[in-house]
């Protein structure tokens, strides 16, 4: 079926009371391996492109100085590899704009395919948050496309998104954010963190999104809240990469227990990142270290002496750049070297997908999820019924 809107995906989170896991993917053959994954499990899935992740999809190995026609490139050929292999699926698919920047990120979003963007308006003062984002939920909705804001600051980084400590939300600002904005969903800070290095032993404060909930419902106003800066960071994967000659240190994300038990509190799209491309360097160091013929190869070699270089690294983007041409644009390739890094990949996404649906309880839900089309979804929002 063709892609759909997170909408109804969080109307059923909602009503059954379970989460769904949003994974970000920087390459065609990591969307495939978390659709096969989703379907395997019979649930909705929710694929993410950061905004800078839409630059380096667009060609950019520099992603950071990404501009503006980068992303339309990236996104356009994210959005269609996706809907590509959407189009033979029986499951609902969303493709989800993780932290748009601002007003002409989400619109590349929207015009390459996108059906779902976040606005991330979290740096700027109440009223300029929602002023920003009110602008995008216009834009948005006339399109049927779902939005997420963003409410208190994370520490941590995620691309370029940074902030050094964080600000836990003001639960009794939720209920004005939603109305005033018209959001669907907000992403909420309340002790999570972005990165790999969330501290030992993170305690969630889950009191901030019963009360958050509490507020809505009490207004009788629809509203899902997200869990950003969520990767459990598995410590064995960890281990296993530093075993292989990685040197990362102090990783540690939040305990999948924690998770679990905020899921009751209204968090329906828990946000997955740094745990896919922890695997998928796990993946590739073993297979380079296995095959050790392979680290001078002339197509993947590049790609081993980068690792080594960056060893204490795990940002797949930093090392699959001799290859990044067939990753980003997912061009057949019959070269059994790249057969065998591609392969590294979705191994890592099923592994870490798996899990987490598993985990978030989202197993066997597709076929709940009402099935609504984007125009569909425009005329709700017209009707103020959604
Ligand atoms: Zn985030």
């Amino acid at each position: 079926m063709p892609l759909v809107p997170l909408r109804p995906l969080l109307e059923a989170s909602s009503k059954y009371g379970f989460a769904h896991g949003a994974f970000n993917v920087n390459a065609v053959a990591q969307a495939e391996a978390v659709i096969e994954t989703h379907e395997m499990f019979r649930s909705a899935a929710i694929l993410q492109g950061a905004d800078l992740a839409n630059a380096f999809m667009g060609g950019r190995t520099d992603f950071i100085n990404g501009t503006i026609e980068d992303k339309k490139i990236g996104a356009k050929r994210i959005a269609d590899a996706v809907g590509r292999v959407g189009a033979n699926s029986s499951i609902p698919i969303v493709m989800h704009l993780d932290h748009g920047r601002d007003f002409e990120s989400v619109k590349a979003a929207i015009e390459g395919g996108y059906t779902s963007v976040m606005i991330d308006g979290s740096s700027l003062s109440f009223d300029q948050n929602v002023e920003l984002t009110r602008e995008v939920v216009r834009f948005a909705h006339e399109r049927g496309v779902t939005v997420e804001g963003e409410l208190g600051v994370l520490a941590g980084v995620e691309d370029d998104v940074f902030a050094e400590t964080s600000t836990y939300t003001n639960p009794m600002k939720v209920c004005e954010f939603f109305k005033r904005t018209g959001v669907d969903c907000l992403a909420i800070s309340y002790g999570t963190k972005h990165g790999a290095t969330k501290g030992k032993n993170v305690k969630l404060r889950r009191e901030i999104a019963i009360a958050s909930m509490e507020n809505l419902r009490h207004e009788g106003i629809f509203g899902v809240l997200v869990s950003h800066g969520s990767s459990t960071v598995p410590q064995y994967i960890v281990d296993e990469i530093n075993a292989l000659g990685g040197k990362i240190t102090n990783a540690h994300g939040i305990p999948l227990n924690e998770l679990e038990a905020v899921i009751p509190s209204g968090i329906g799209k828990i946000n997955i990142d740094t745990d896919i491309r922890l695997a998928v360097t796990r993946n590739i160091r073993e297979f380079f270290v296995k095959h050790p013929e392979k680290q001078k190869n002339a197509v993947i070699g590049p790609i081993w002496k980068l690792m080594e270089e960056k060893a204490d690294q795990f940002d797949p983007r930093v090392y699959v750049t001799p290859i990044m041409d067939i990753l980003t644009t997912g061009k057949e390739t019959d070269n059994p070297d790249i057969l065998a890094v591609i392969d590294c990949i979705k191994r890592g996404v099923r592994e870490v997908v798996g899990t987490l649906i598993v985990a978030f309880g989202s197993v066997g839900y597709a076929t709940k999820i009402e099935n609504v089309s984007l125009d569909e979804m425009a005329q709700r929002y017209r009707k103020g019924r959604a």
